[in-house]
């Protein structure tokens, strides 16, 4: 069942998913070879709550931390761990708050030191198509338009793979609702977007091949040839016009510059 916001009920989303953004900005000066991706979700649980939020992944269907940190060929769903940061790493990042009643919920990866060029494409593009997957998401449009305008951009155009099983999904006073929003299918498939509707939209991209597996800790999904895996998210309500991004990365994208040890994928 679809649940669709008020333009109230919009307003205290927009809190909540701004925050995340918050949170993300808040951690990248820490981003550095020899910080533990533990202490990164420390520090990130600290702000949330902080914040009067709470993380919205703890304990979700017993995830066992506030936030998922996945490195590399990790794809999503990772655990923070004593791993250290070092140069040439990729960390994907995923945090979700709970506030005022309703969830925000955004990805960014982030380079540290300097990656290959096929790594730093592969952030480019797959943050390129979140843009031109969210240009697709107003009202009377079709899933499928947003789901085949980010499948087009990684995959036909870049030859990336597109990460089937994983999808993004509806955002409201749960963490998924409906609809189910896939990084791949078909222009004009699917169902039809109509105003107050509120989606995660988030592709996952693989460097080489789409096909995953599951680690058995029963969370993290790897890339199957295990080569790197990029991930962006954004919350946005549905409008007759373009979509309202309720999410934001201008916070991060300047504290990402202001970082020394980061390489960032745009200009
Ligand atoms: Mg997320
Ligand atoms: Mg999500």
């Amino acid at each position: 069942m679809i649940h669709y916001k008020s333009p109230q009920e919009i307003a205290i989303m927009r809190e909540s998913c701004l925050l995340v953004g918050a949170a993300h900005a808040a951690i990248v000066p820490f981003l550095k070879p020899g910080i533990s991706t533990l202490q990164i979700n420390q520090l990130v649980e600290t702000f949330i709550l902080d914040n009067g939020a709470k993380p919205s992944f703890k304990n979700y269907h017993g995830f066992p931390f506030a936030t998922c940190i996945s490195m590399n060929e990790a794809v999503v769903h990772g655990f923070p761990s004593e791993y250290e940061l070092k140069d040439g790493d990729i960390i994907s990042l995923d945090i979700g708050v709970y506030k005022n009643g309703f969830h925000g919920d955004s990805a960014y990866t982030y380079a540290i030191g300097s990656v290959t060029e096929d790594v730093k494409k592969l952030l480019r593009v797959t943050k390129e198509s979140l843009y031109l997957g969210i240009d697709k998401a107003r009202a009377g449009n079709r899933i499928g338009d947003i789901a085949n305008a980010i499948q087009e951009h990684t995959e036909k155009k870049n030859g990336f793979g597109v990460v089937r099983e994983m999808v993004g999904h509806g955002l409201g006073r749960d963490l998924h609702e409906d609809p189910q929003v896939p990084n791949y299918g078909k222009r004009g498939s699917g169902l039809k977007l109509k105003e107050g509707m509120v989606l995660a939209v988030e592709p996952m991209i693989n460097l080489g091949v789409k096909d995953i597996v599951h680690l058995n800790d029963g969370w993290t999904v790897l890339t199957k040839d295990r080569k790197t895996s990029a991930h962006f998210e954004h919350d946005i309500c549905i409008t007759k016009g373009e979509a309202d991004v309720l999410s934001s990365f201008y916070e991060i994208e300047l504290a990402e510059k202001k970082n020394p040890n980061l390489t960032w994928s745009y200009e």
